[in-house]
């Protein structure tokens, strides 16, 4: 991680900047996860206010 921007590994994982810290996303939660749930980073926001914004 070196702060340049979005960075991707050999199988695609995501990887999201929020509030200065990086965050794994993994390829399989926005399957899971709706845009209305808590975000799987670990805010309190809703998915779709927070890391879906950057995705
Ligand atoms: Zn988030």
């Amino acid at each position: 991680h070196d702060g340049q921007g979005e960075h991707a590994q050999h199988e695609r994982s995501a990887f999201v900047q929020h509030d200065g810290r990086w965050y794994f996303i993994d390829p399989s939660v926005p399957l899971r996860t709706g845009r209305n749930d808590p975000c799987p980073c670990g805010s309190d926001q809703k998915f779709k206010k927070c890391c879906a914004a950057y995705l």
